[in-house]
């Protein structure tokens, strides 16, 4: 039987507003430990909260553009729990009446647009930030102690839930790729799942294909990097299928992804207690926005990551649109283009060396890039890969690059060639034998003979013309 992978995504995406939700302590990371607290995110009695209003908007121009409903009265509840990074015993959180329902997100792809519908995206707080110590797992149980730092507690966190849309590792990649992107330029988040601003859960669940029932799902959690989802959500959805096939039946669980080993390991059932005793907080009135304001905040959305990769695509590809609007590279591209550089060649640069090396794209002036990108095959490597590396300082200039032009004169190279394929027979045959991936190899070794300045496309040439002789 074919199985089909039936996926959810649960994300919660840190605000990076300058103050708290629900009082005016700062926000940010790198303070010393439970130096941004106050009476209200420490839980004191009879400390109020007031709800920020730079969280509220964020919230909604988030829910704007992913196309969902923004609710005319959002209700914030009491999430009741008892944990040490909790000190009110109590999460403040939108249950029932959300900022942001019903909304869909387009993922271009090569079979036309997938679409991942999104149910809801609530505003809450974030909890502080526990360290069990000792103790093999990091977990509470069998720690020695525990360590909490408040200053994370009572940030503002916006979790998206998406509905069951998602059929691969691979598309749940893709979908956070560009939800991640599409949040970052709205300014709203630094979204970096290593430094936990943006967190994703999964719930995964197979089925028979082209059948449309919903079976048990169990949900996956601690996946910190796009690849880690990706791979916990392959080595989940292999588990399901063995133990249906082997006449088995998924039982609803919990599990940690351990990115080093590839292991699920299920929680504790006593750690998901779910009766939360939900009720609206009385000491919060309800988010009611102005209609104007929901309007005004529609009118400034920019242009989406989504509607780039369509419209980059037509002058490109796919694959290339999606990697240069996914990694923030598609302005550069477009400006850098303008100035007369070939589109594929540019989109190759950009994504590759510029990458690479680590160059911010937003200080790279794209009319020297241009330039570099013309003359990319003339240059010595080693000459451009340094003119990548320097783009972004200041007053660049790809004169002094593009003055060392590589050495294409065959009559100088024709010997060196000819040296490196004497003195490597066994490569020689092999390469007539019919592996020719040793091009490669041969181009490489005529390069170090020229300390990197021959052209390399002039040396392919001459190497395969004598090789075919
Ligand atoms: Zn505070």
């Amino acid at each position: 039987m074919t199985w089909e992978p039936v996926i959810g995504l649960e994300i919660h995406v840190q605000l990076k507003t300058r103050t708290k939700m629900f009082c005016r302590c700062a926000a940010g990371f790198g303070a010393g430990e439970n130096t941004q607290t106050c009476p209200v995110c420490l839980g004191f009695p009879g400390a109020l909260p007031v709800a920020n209003r730079t969280a509220v908007e964020w919230t909604i121009r988030l829910g704007l553009a992913l196309g969902c409903e923004i609710a005319e009265r959002a209700v914030f509840s009491r999430k009741n729990y008892f944990y040490p990074d909790l000190p009110k015993g109590y999460q403040i959180s939108q249950y029932d009446l959300p900022s942001c329902i019903d909304g869909k997100m387009i993922l271009p792809t090569s079979e036309g647009d997938r679409v991942i519908g999104i149910v809801r995206a609530h505003l809450e707080e974030d909890a502080a930030k526990t360290v069990h110590v000792g103790g093999r797992t990091g977990r509470i149980g069998g720690a020695d102690y525990s360590l909490v730092d408040y200053n994370r507690g009572g940030t503002p966190l916006v979790e998206i839930v998406t509905a069951p849309d998602v059929r691969s590792a691979e598309e749940a990649k893709r979908f956070l790729q560009l939800l991640r992107q599409t949040i970052v330029e709205l300014g709203i988040s630094d979204a970096e799942m290593e430094k936990g601003t943006l967190r994703v859960d999964a719930n995964v669940s197979v089925r028979p294909q082209s059948s449309d029932e919903l079976r048990t799902r169990t949900e996956l959690k601690n996946m910190n990097s796009f690849n880690f989802v990706a791979r916990g959500i392959e080595a989940e959805v292999e588990r399901q299928v063995a133990v249906w096939g082997s006449g088995g039946e998924v039982k609803q669980e919990t599990f940690d992804f351990d990115a080093a080993t590839g292991a699920l390991t299920p929680r504790r059932a006593k750690e998901e207690a779910d009766d939360y005793r939900y009720f609206p907080e009385p000491d919060l009135v309800p988010v009611e926005p102005p209609a104007e304001l929901v309007e005004r905040l529609r009118t400034e959305l920019p242009e989406l990551p989504a509607a780039r990769i369509r419209r980059i695509e037509r002058k490109l590809d796919l694959e290339r649109a999606t990697v240069l609007v996914t990694g923030g590279l598609d302005a550069l591209w477009e400006q850098t283009v303008a100035v007369g550089a070939e589109r594929v060649a540019a989109a190759n640069v950009i994504a590759n060396n510029v990458v690479g090396a680590g160059v911010a794209p937003a200080a790279v002036p794209a009319r020297e890039l241009a330039r570099l990108v013309e003359a990319r095959e003339r240059l010595p490597r080693a000459a451009f890969d340094e003119a990548i590396a320097k783009l972004a300082d200041p007053g660049f200039s790809a004169d002094p690059y593009l003055a060392q032009e590589a050495v294409s004169d065959t009559d100088e190279l024709e010997p060196i060639v000819a040296r490196v394929l004497e003195a490597n027979p066994g490569h020689v045959e092999a390469y007539r034998g019919g592996k020719e991936g040793l091009l490669g190899f041969f181009v490489g070794q005529v390069m170090k003979e020229t300390q990197g300045k021959a052209n390399a496309r002039v040396v392919s040439e001459l190497v395969r013309a004598k090789l075919s002789a």
